[in-house]
């Protein structure tokens, strides 16, 4: 029989959070295998700027469909099976709120469906995610009430539900890692984060004269990205299978990010920088911070780079992204 021993599989391996947790699992000598909706469609863009693209083998899947997310786990066997795919930006959710709960609930279950199913002892990790809360007008821990202000925060919620259900029911290994937002230079350009800084950095080098934002005065809680996957994988090497907050516990409003990309180039961003209402969301979270106490605790887990060290990691980064260097 074949070993099931150091073989994951990642769901959603060309985003982010899968290229980073593939670096890390493939440092810690895992066999990786992972996935994407159109294996010889996708780019991989993320995966080849960290130099893994022919260290992971790929398949094509689609969450939603499930002989396909079947087929996947049974031909690969994996001992850890994550779960990053999925629509996930919380803007876009409002213009497509059905494709954004197809993915995120049907695929989640169906994930959960395929390991019952299949009779694995696979560990399963879902990506959950502060959206679920809404304002936290106190930090929030595993037992805060949910109150999600978007359809992607909906899903995010539901599949959460999902996974306790078939934990409980089933005894499956299963957990959610509630992870409050988690930046580096794999973000899109759609995320704000990103956004400001190549606007910032677009500015200071005379490409654009302005950039155009919604709400300033919106708080998150930013970390990360490398660090937090490093997250997913302690949880899922945890004697047993609970929900973790994964945060760095400090809030900071967007304004503070915008005026520490500009000051780096040595702009005044109120110079620069025109609020549009249209950008604004039909509901939003004025306030998210987590308490990330448990994961301290348990998983030995602490955030490392908060800001303003993040906005500094993402100057760098884009600095030398635009000189030619990779990450
Ligand atoms: P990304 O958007 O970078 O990656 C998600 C991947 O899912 C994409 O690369 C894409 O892969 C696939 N995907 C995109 N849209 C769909 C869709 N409609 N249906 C099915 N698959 C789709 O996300 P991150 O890596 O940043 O995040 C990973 C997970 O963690 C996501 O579930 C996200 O919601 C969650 N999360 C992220 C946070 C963050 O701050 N980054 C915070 C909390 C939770 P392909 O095109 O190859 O199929």
């Amino acid at each position: 029989m074949k070993s099931l021993s150091k073989t994951a599989l990642i769901f959603g391996i060309s985003g982010q959070d899968g290229s980073w947790l593939a670096k890390l699992l493939l440092e810690k000598g895992y066999t990786v295998h992972g996935t994407s909706r159109d294996r010889e469609a996708s780019g991989f863009s993320n995966l080849t700027r960290l130099d893994l693209k022919e260290r992971v083998r790929l398949h094509s899947t689609v969450l939603n469909d499930f002989r396909s997310v079947v087929q996947v786990i049974r031909d690969v066997q994996p001992a850890e099976i994550y779960n990053l795919a999925g629509q996930s930006s919380v803007g876009l959710s409002f213009q497509q709120p059905v494709e954004t709960l197809d993915s995120v609930i049907h695929g989640t279950v169906n994930i959960l469906e395929a390991i019952r199913f299949l009779g694995l002892g696979a560990r399963f990790y879902n990506a959950s995610s502060s959206e679920c809360f809404g304002n936290t007008a106190v930090p929030a821990n595993e037992t805060h009430p949910f109150h999600p202000r978007s359809p992607y925060g909906v899903g995010k919620a539901a599949a959460y539900w999902a996974v306790a259900n078939y934990r409980e029911s089933y005894d499956l290994f299963a957990c959610s890692g509630i992870l409050f937002n988690h930046e580096s230079p794999l973000r899109p350009a759609r995320y704000v984060t990103q956004k400001i800084i190549r606007g910032a950095a677009d500015i200071a080098e005379g490409k654009a004269d302005r950039l155009t934002l919604g709400n300033l005065s919106i708080a998150r809680d930013w970390g990360w990205a490398p660090e937090y996957v490093d997250a997913m994988w302690r949880m899922l090497n945890h004697a047993t299978p609970e929900d973790f907050v994964i945060a760095t516990g400090r809030p900071h409003r967007l304004e503070e990010f915008v005026a520490l990309a500009f000051e780096h180039f040595g702009l005044d961003w109120r110079h620069h920088v025109v609020v549009d209402d249209a950008l604004l969301r039909p509901s939003d979270i004025s306030l998210s911070v987590g308490d990330p106490e448990k994961a301290k605790r348990l998983l030995g887990w602490e955030a490392e780079t908060a800001m303003p060290g993040v906005v500094a990691r993402l100057l760098d980064a884009e600095h030398r992204a635009r000189q030619g260097f990779a990450s």
